[in-house]
């Protein structure tokens, strides 16, 4: 039979799931014997029957009966008992906390029966009128749902009739006519009176409880995070103790570390004379924890040695909330706190130093995001800006720039060099030129999932979304804001991506010191404890990973750049941009050539250029591998535009206009190239297979910067990939043609570099013929981006703007595949492929070279399914760096998974 409800001596903080987390702590907590009240937990399963039948489980009210009999014996009340009632709170509380869930429930059990005898009991009427107004107000909140103002409003009206600046200062009568006020306010607004039976009390209570879970708020969050939607909640019923008994009473919260910087030492709020959300609600100014050391030393004192003993217990911050009933102290919840990204560092150090933890387990607490969070420019604190309003913290970074409300003024500025900030109400397919000219963008509406979120996270672009407090109005071109204040086209924005907060005027900008600190600027002297945290998991991570970690570069600065970020080679030098530029020119009259002499003329013009590109790059990574790519992207791409072209050649065909021969033939070619899909058109290995010398031309490029290099004492370790390679045959032909050329080179020039050749593993085919592709490459790299397009079957450029909102708000996609890799679909070719590649030649080096290189899911795949190492652009190095570590860390605790 199940069990629905657990004694707080029957759980524990491992119970999580069933009990949720604040049922699984106040478990932990008494269990380990610190002064918890005593209560019991109604389980998620519970929850779950309720909310699959429309009916609470006919076995749960005999089972609230039982524990609540215990909990009245306990206490020495009764629930209801006019003369001595016993009061009870009731909480909600899920396996993850959610903002959303139902706000908790004080002083149930009261009724206007019992007050007269908790008056006499507590030796303070006013006590005993104050914990009724208080549960009315509460009960009528949250359960019956009559709206907050109306009890707020009353209770300012009595404060001002009696002149009062605090609730401290009204008395018994007061608080009596109040909760006469707040019976009214309940019975107009609901239509029935408050209900005076205390078990029909709680028993509301609990079902509001239940029902929050599908509040609104509480499913659009766990939408955005990615919480599961039929965990259910558990409901905490705990015995009342008292903050509202008088000045020697009092509730607070506190972190046992500060939650926001990671420093040691207590850090809280407390509340004289005061109960529940008092603290956080702000309708008083409540006193640093410190001060409860001068109010109630032997309670402060105990307050600290509970807070140590549980962070020895949980081996982490932890989070409390307390009440002081008549100078004894109560714990009423803890749970491991959140923290920002630098106090997650730092406060991992610290346990380590201190004991509590392992440098492994350091590394486990911290997450690459928190990594990429930190490696953000950021506003610097002393800014002059006023902040006007707080949205979603849709895509991280620091941007500033004038206001604009349409994207074809964000063009027209951005072009002329004016950094902008796009202000939309939302946005749409139509923006995408906008958004990507400008600096950042911010709506006023929707939520992570929205297009602006989507698109700006794919783009790397700073994005605050859903600012509501924001009125924008396109037509003016300006925005309200609160206070009545109007931003206009062309004032200055700055938007903080992490925070989510939107300021007037120009906040500065000032670089990360963690990015300092990659770049070699800032040491790990002691001087920053977050560099110091940030240097000693790095380097943990170093050597716990046994995924390597490359960068994907073409340049020699972007090369360097990765060498300061950790990169242990480059895993991707595309080679399109080398073929860019002033060398169109070239390559134009490669693909015109009008036979053999004029297409050797070109290649031999570009061969100087590319080898010194070379040079260049093995230069800035002497001594690690370089992996270059052939040519990759349609010719049509090195050809001038089909439209303009037609439209000059046209124009001079109608008015006669001598001179344009050249232009004729070079139309007939764009159009003999043009294609209507051109990311499956003439690509990759195909382009070399067409054009005849393009592969010769590179392999020789590559080969004779190898020589340079050796012959200036260099370490050159090229590596040749070919690109979009579908079938084995493809393959062999352009290695038959790259080894050619590496001898002829060796010979040439006595100097023998040895290099690799291996492939792309980016279409489909390839992966699933890939035990045939390995007897011809000695190494796969899986271009993740293209495989992921074609096994879906969109291209990113095309619909990443126009439907993934959508497919995100349906619940299609938890994230987009093009960030995170679709392991059901994409990871399981590239799982297929590793495997029957590996098969099929044992030393074949396996890795991956697409954006999904460098997303910390995506390289706790690859590590688990065996890849050498993961490539992913420059920036993103540390990130990767500490996953790689994190991975081999977590699997070593974990079953091998085989997904
Ligand atoms: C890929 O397809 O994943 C890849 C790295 O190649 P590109 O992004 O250049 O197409
Ligand atoms: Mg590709």
């Amino acid at each position: 039979m199940t069990t629905y409800v657990y004694d707080f001596h029957q759980g524990n903080k491992d119970l999580r799931d069933l009990l949720g987390g604040k049922g699984a702590n106040l478990a932990e907590m008494t269990n380990m014997g610190l002064p918890v009240p005593p209560g019991f937990t109604i389980t998620t399963v519970a929850c779950r029957e309720y909310l699959a039948h429309g009916r609470v489980p006919a076995a749960l009210r005999d089972e609230v009966d039982e524990h609540l009999r215990a909990l009245e014996q306990a206490m020495g009340r009764r629930l209801g008992d006019p003369d001595d009632p016993l009061l009870v709170s009731v909480r909600s509380g899920a396996k993850f906390s959610m903002p959303g869930m139902m706000d908790t429930v004080l002083n149930i059990g009261l009724s206007d029966a019992s007050v007269p005898g908790l008056a006499r009991q507590s030796g303070s009427p006013r006590f005993a009128w104050d914990s009724y107004r208080r549960l009315l107000a509460m009960f009528g909140r949250t359960v019956l749902e009559v709206p907050d103002e109306l009890f707020d409003d009353a209770l300012e009206a009595v404060k001002k009739a009696r002149g009062a600046n605090s609730d401290l200062e009204l008395d018994e009568t007061d608080l009596r006519g109040l909760a006469e006020t707040f019976r009214t306010i309940v019975r107009d607004r609901t239509g029935r009176d408050f209900p005076q039976d205390p078990r029909e009390q709680l028993d509301l209570a609990i079902r509001a409880v239940f029902d929050s879970w599908n509040g609104e708020r509480a499913r659009l969050y766990r939408r955005q995070e990615r919480i599961p939607a039929d965990l259910g909640t558990a409901v905490n019923v705990v015995a009342m103790v008292f903050g509202n008994l008088g000045m020697d009473s009092g509730t607070g919260v506190a972190f046992t570390r500060d939650p926001g910087n990671g420093d040691q030492g207590v850090y809280g709020d407390y509340l004289q004379n005061a109960q529940g959300e008092d603290v956080v609600a702000g309708i008083r100014n409540t006193l640093p924890l410190t001060a409860l050391a001068s109010i109630d030393r032997p309670a402060y004192d105990q307050l600290l040695s509970v807070m140590a003993t549980l962070e020895r217990h949980y081996r982490d911050l932890c989070d409390i909330e307390f009440t002081i009933e008549r100078n004894k102290l109560w714990m009423l919840q803890t749970r491991v706190g959140k923290r920002t990204a630098a106090a997650a560092f730092r406060i991992a150090v610290q346990l380590v130093d201190e004991g509590l933890i392992t440098m492994d387990e350091a590394l486990a607490r911290v997450t690459g995001a928190q990594l990429a969070q930190l490696m953000f420019p950021r506003f610097a604190a002393d800014g002059q800006a006023r902040q006007i309003a707080r949205g979603m913290n849709a895509s991280p970074g620091a941007a500033v720039g004038q206001a604009v409300f349409d994207s074809r003024r964000a063009v027209q500025l951005a072009a002329a060099g004016v950094p902008v900030i796009l202000v939309r109400r939302e946005t749409n397919p139509d923006d995408i030129d906008g958004m990507i000219a400008a600096q950042g963008i911010l709506t006023s509406r929707g939520g992570k999932t929205s297009h602006a979120a989507v698109v700006a996270r794919g783009m790397g672009r700073t994005c605050v979304c859903g600012a509501e407090e924001i009125d924008v109005d396109t037509h003016r071109r300006q925005a309200a804001v609160p206070g009545g204040l109007v931003v206009h086209e062309g004032d200055v924005l700055s938007i903080d991506g992490s925070s989510g907060v939107v300021y007037l005027g120009e906040v500065p900008v000032v670089p990360s010191p963690v990015v300092e600190y990659f770049e070699g600027k800032l040491r790990a002297d002691g001087s920053d404890p977050l560099v110091d945290a940030v240097h000693r998991i790095m380097t943990h991570a170093d050597a716990a990973a046994r995924l390597g970690v490359r960068a994907n570069a073409d340049t020699a600065q972007d090369a360097e750049r990765a060498r300061q970020f950790g990169a242990v080679g480059i895993g991707l030098c595309r080679t399109e941009h080398m073929f860019l530029g002033e060398r169109r020119k070239l390559v134009e009259r490669l693909i015109l050539a009008d036979g053999d002499e004029e297409a050797d003329a070109a290649l031999a013009a570009l061969l100087p250029l590319q080898r010194d590109d070379f040079v260049e790059i093995l230069a800035a990574m002497d001594g690690l591998p370089v992996t270059i790519r052939l040519l990759d992207p349609p010719l049509h791409e090195f050809l001038p535009d089909l439209t303009e072209l037609s439209v000059r050649v046209g124009v001079a065909a109608a008015t006669g206009e001598a001179g344009v021969d050249g232009e004729v033939v070079l139309l007939e070619a764009v159009r003999r190239l043009h294609e209507e899909n051109p990311m499956l058109g003439l690509r990759g290995v195909r382009l070399g297979l067409l054009i005849p010398g393009l592969v010769a031309l590179q392999v020789r490029a590559i080969a004779e910067a190898a020589v340079i290099r050796r012959r200036r004492g260099g370490d050159p370790r090229p590596e040749i990939m070919v690109p979009l390679v579908g079938a084995v045959q493809e393959l062999e032909v352009v290695r038959e043609q790259a080894e050619r050329v590496l001898a002829e080179v060796a010979a040439e020039s006595g100097i023998d570099v040895p290099a690799l050749i291996g492939t792309m593993i980016e279409v489909p085919r390839a992966a699933l013929t890939a035990g045939q592709i390995a007897g011809a490459a000695q190494f796969f790299s899986f271009g993740t981006n293209d495989l992921t397009q074609m096994s879906w079957g969109f291209s990113r450029d095309d619909v990443e703007s126009s439907f993934f909102s959508r497919y995100l708000e349906l619940g299609i996609f938890g994230v987009s595949p093009f960030e995170s890799l679709d392991r059901d679909g994409v990871g399981r070719l590239v799982r297929l492929a590793a495997e029957e590649g590996r098969a099929a030649r044992p030393e074949l080096k396996l890795s991956v070279c697409g954006e999904h290189g460098g997303d910390p899911d995506s390289v706790h795949f690859f590590h688990r399914i065996g890849l050498d190492y993961v490539s992913c652009s420059p920036f993103r190095l540390p990130v990767a760096r500490l996953e790689a570590g994190r991975a081999a860390v977590l699997a070593a605790d974990q079953p091998s998974d085989t997904a």
